[in-house]
């Protein structure tokens, strides 16, 4: 009797234990989004009005267009810029140049290219870096209705393509870059979008062939309109582009968008699109994404396509309420993924994923994590159906290295591990993914 009593009671202890972790991770974690809710508070509607007039007010910011006015062309507008992101202190403004030789149907004659990159440095001992970006470049069309691309100071004021994009960035590094960050910032305004994203291809290979840290690239490309050319209306949401697999590393990005802003901008919808881009079409994210990195695109839920690169691209035809919905999202994520721990590794140097079947019918999940553990709540190990596009079920692993789920079989579902801080900001979940299979070569030959 006795006995059996200590037992029920040893039971509903570790119960006890378990319920009030995660009771307590949660609490832990509400504190992370009231602190993410507090940054987006500051985005100012008249800032991001005034940045988009300004950008437009170029009048045009075609790669190739005027360099040397100060009121007109992508000079002028270079300059501005770099102002702009100069008045916000704790950030190094630099710019990334190239010289281009004329080359193909886009790039005429020759020319310079700079992409702007503002860069807010965080305090993580290993490089970390998260790429935030726009691109500043404009095109119009030409009087004939066509694209000619040697026509470069015709009027293209790019207010929605992409000066939208570009004045939440601003506003984005001006909210930030007070606050303390463990992964670096890259905000970064590229140029030579429209010639065929040669300003991101550019630097996505320079960040490729550097061996440098980027763990998330978010492209935010026409982010202010809100009326289809068809006379529809959607102000209620944000399509978030990634491309596949299911379990690849920009899907999961994507995965992180949609959570954060369901708890910071509730009134406000992500529509994860399960797709590299729109039909026919590349961002400034698609560069990034083919160097190995995760990298996903924002783009309003209706486009105008009687307006995109045309003189009507100007601020009357946006809506600045819509940008700044967007920009909240954004703002919201890019913070917690930079003020997260790192994510768990979860295959070994050599790509194998870090989990076995246990006594031989459970999922044994191990992962690797350097760093100091007491800046951690613990380890969220997350589980879905292969089919399902969401993860289904969490639990929280504690601050161990590894987490048996019992007669689970590692074949039949996806598993992943993220860290959450103790200040509520979690990481990227990191998927144990299936490494390809080699094809298998033999000796031999055909008996006829
Ligand atoms: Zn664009």
């Amino acid at each position: 009797m006795k006995k059996g009593f200590s037992f029920a009671a040893l039971i509903f202890l570790v119960a006890f234990i378990f319920s009030n972790f995660s009771l307590k991770a949660q609490e832990i974690e509400a504190s992370g989004y009231e602190f993410l809710k507090k940054a987006v508070a500051q985005i100012s509607a008249e800032n991001i009005t005034r940045m988009i007039k300004s950008l437009q007010d170029f009048k045009t910011r075609n790669l190739l267009s005027e360099q040397k006015s100060d009121t007109f062309g992508s000079g002028a507008a270079r300059r501005w810029l770099i102002k702009e992101f100069q008045k916000i202190s704790g950030l190094e403004v630099v710019q990334d140049s190239y010289f281009l030789p004329a080359q193909g149907q886009r790039i005429v004659r020759d020319t310079e290219l700079h992409n702007i990159v503002a860069i807010k440095k965080g305090k993580a001992a290993r490089e970390r870096i998260i790429i935030v970006n726009a691109h500043y470049d404009t095109i119009a069309v030409s009087r004939d209705g066509r694209f000619h691309y040697d026509d470069v100071n015709t009027e293209a004021p790019g207010a929605n393509d992409d000066a939208s994009g570009v004045a939440a960035l601003l506003e984005m590094a001006r909210i930030i870059a007070p606050l303390e960050t463990e992964a670096t910032i890259h905000f970064i305004a590229f140029s030579g979008e429209e010639q065929g994203l040669v300003g991101s291809t550019l630097y996505a290979r320079k960040m490729k062939e550097q061996g440098r840290k980027v763990e998330a690239v978010l492209t935010m490309d026409m982010i202010g309109n809100i009326k289809a050319g068809n006379g529809y209306i959607d102000s209620t949401r944000i399509r978030v582009f990634s491309d596949d697999p299911s379990d690849s590393p920009s899907r999961e990005l994507a995965r992180y968008v949609r959570r954060v802003a369901e708890q910071v901008v509730p009134s406000f919808e992500v529509s994860l699109i399960f797709r590299a881009d729109r039909f026919g079409r590349g961002g400034d994210h698609t560069p990034f994404v083919q160097e190995g990195f995760a990298g996903i695109r924002f783009t309003e839920a209706r486009e105008n396509y009687s307006i995109q690169h045309t003189t009507q691209d100007t601020i009357e035809n946006l809506s600045v309420n819509y940008v700044m919905d967007v920009t909240r999202v954004v703002l919201a994520s890019v913070l917690s993924l930079a003020c997260a721990p790192e994510a768990p590794a979860v295959a070994s140097e050599r790509g194998a994923p870090l989990l076995g079947r246990g006594r031989g019918y459970d999922a044994e999940l191990r992962w690797n994590w350097e760093g100091d553990r007491e800046k951690i709540a613990g380890f969220k190990v997350y589980v879905r159906d292969t089919k399902a596009p969401f993860w289904e079920r969490c639990y929280f692993a504690g601050r161990g290295d590894s987490f048996l789920l019992e007669n689970v079989s590692i074949d039949d579902l996806t598993f992943g591990v993220s860290a959450l801080g103790v200040n509520g900001l979690e990481s990227l979940v990191s998927t144990y993914r299936m490494p390809p299979r080699r094809r298998a070569e033999y000796n031999f030959r055909e008996i006829k």
